[in-house]
């Protein structure tokens, strides 16, 4: 039996949700429920500078979408809330404070000014960047004299100065950082708000969170919340940082842009993007959680729940993994394919209002719909593909454009307009209005009028599409129905007519 871990996902509303993003917190949350424990959703916004209000709603919205649930949380609540950083701030000025009483950390009293000059000069004497420390050697008495003239200050740790850091990586193994190469980081701002590294570590203990996923960007701040950890006393969290994700050219890592793909399409890369799209969660779920992760060494399609069962941080590869882009509507295709028609109705009405401006409502009471989605089901990569390709269902009238694309190949005009006519009595007698019957009697009429079946039938797509690829012939007239089959297929006519008579 593993014990339940508490993992968390702890976005910044600094922008929104990146893909890169969402699979850290997917193999977060996996982790959690295949331990059977918590996850949590923390929100860390203490950069009110780069803070963007709609971010923390498209985020939350995005995790819901792709099928994450937490445990606790801002929107959920929990034993250790609140899971907002800004609504926290008194634990991290008392957490700083007591650092500076036990002398792992000290006020800083220089100004942007002063920073700006030490990096000049450090630039021009070709030094080391950074904090020279020189508010870590004050006296008290100097200590004094810049509080009394009332100088601003900022809290920083006092890192080791020799030695070493070791952090047990259990996706890496072990990374070595000297303490030499590390900064006397800013635990605490002027305006009293922490900065990442202090809150991470305060919250991730308070929140009793046991294994540290993350991105591996992060992976050189885990020296600092190592010697922070070490600092307050508090037992380590296990950490894992998760592999950076290459563009699908396997050239870089991914960005802010959108993703090239080998065929020359984009891909966006921010998660909210993904459902306008006609994304299936599900799918982008198993997409995303393949990429650097897999079930085993063959199985591509895979549900949650076998996820859960088989997920180890251990297995997740330390290289970076590329994005590969081939595959996403192929595995978008594969679940379109897996729902049941009610299922697939379900989920395509919304963009099919969207795109072709019906209400919701008029598209679920639509019969019309119900027989198409059959039909088109294996056609569609993405639901965003059944509008432009059922939308004739809807109209009115169709404009089949020029009538000459009534005519079919090694089909004189005149002979069309005949075979059209032909078409109309037949259909007239039909008694039965089902695809088998369809068949039997266009077939039927191909055969006695000695013509190969593509000249009865493509008049007919034409005619009542509009379009030369459209759905299953036979299955698109069920669903438009006889009246408007044959109303279609006369006005046809009666343009292919006319155009005979202008000539
Ligand atoms: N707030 C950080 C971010 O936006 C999270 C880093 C961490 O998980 O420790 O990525």
């Amino acid at each position: 039996m593993t014990t339940p871990a508490r993992t968390r996902f702890a976005p910044s509303p600094t922008g929104y949700l990146h893909i890169g993003g969402a699979r850290t917190a997917i193999f977060a949350w996996l982790h959690a429920r295949h331990t059977n424990g918590q996850f949590i959703l923390r929100i860390e916004d203490t950069d009110r500078k780069r803070y963007m209000p709609d971010a923390l709603d498209k985020i939350i919205e995005g995790l819901r979408w792709l099928g994450l649930d937490w445990d606790e949380g801002p929107d959920v609540g929990g034993p250790h809330a609140p899971y907002t950083q800004s609504e926290r701030l008194p634990m991290y000025q008392e957490a700083a404070d007591w650092l500076i009483e036990h002398g792992h950390a000290y006020r800083c009293y220089c100004t942007p000014d002063e920073l700006a000059e030490m990096r000049e000069k450090q630039q021009a004497n070709k030094e080391k960047i950074g904090y020279d420390r020189r508010c870590r050697w004050l006296t008290p008495e100097e200590r004094a004299a810049k509080e009394a003239e009332g100088r601003s200050w900022v809290v920083r740790l006092a890192v080791p100065l020799e030695g070493s850091v070791t952090i047990d990586d259990l996706i890496r193994g072990p990374v070595t950082f000297n303490n030499a190469e590390l900064q006397d980081a800013v635990l605490l701002k002027a305006d009293g708000y922490p900065t990442y590294h202090l809150a991470v570590v305060v919250d991730d203990h308070d929140m009793e969170i046991t294994h540290v996923i993350r991105g591996e960007e992060w992976i050189s701040s885990a020296p600092l919340h190592v010697h922070l950890y070490h600092a307050f006393g508090w037992n380590l969290p296990v950490f894992a940082h998760t592999p950076s994700i290459l563009k699908p050219s396997g050239k870089g890592k991914i960005s802010k842009r959108a993703l090239l793909t080998p065929d020359g399409s984009t891909i966006p890369v921010m998660l909210h993007e993904f459902p306008e799209l006609g994304y299936l969660p599900e799918a982008l779920f198993n997409f995303l959680s393949g990429i650097g992760w897999s079930l085993d060494d063959h199985t591509e399609i895979y549900d949650r729940e076998t996820a859960i069962k088989h997920f180890d941080l251990k297995d997740i590869n330390p290289g970076p993994a590329r994005f590969p882009a081939e595959k996403l509507e192929w595995m978008n295709g594969v679940y379109i394919r897996m729902l049941s028609i009610d299922e697939l109705v379900e989920r395509l009405i919304p963009y099919l209002s969207r795109d072709l401006g019906i209400p919701e409502e008029a598209l679920a009471r639509d019969e019309r719909l119900r027989i198409i989605a059959p039909a088109i089901q294996e056609r569609l990569k993405k639901l965003t593909d059944a509008a432009p390709l059922i939308d004739f269902l809807f109209a009115d009238e169709i404009d089949i454009g020029d009538p000459k694309l009534l005519i079919p190949r090694k089909t004189t005009p005149e002979q069309t307009a005949n075979i059209l006519a032909e078409i109309i009595a037949a259909l007239a007698q039909v008694d039965v209005w089902d695809e088998a019957t369809l068949e039997e009697t266009l077939r039927g009429l191909a055969a006695k009028m000695g013509l190969k079946a593509g000249q009865v039938f493509s008049p007919i797509r034409q005619a009542v599409t509009g379009k030369k690829v459209a759905p299953p012939l036979f299955a698109t007239l069920v669903a438009v129905g006889r009246e408007k089959t044959l109303q279609r297929l006369r006005n046809a006519l009666n343009r292919l007519e006319q155009s005979l008579q202008n000539h």
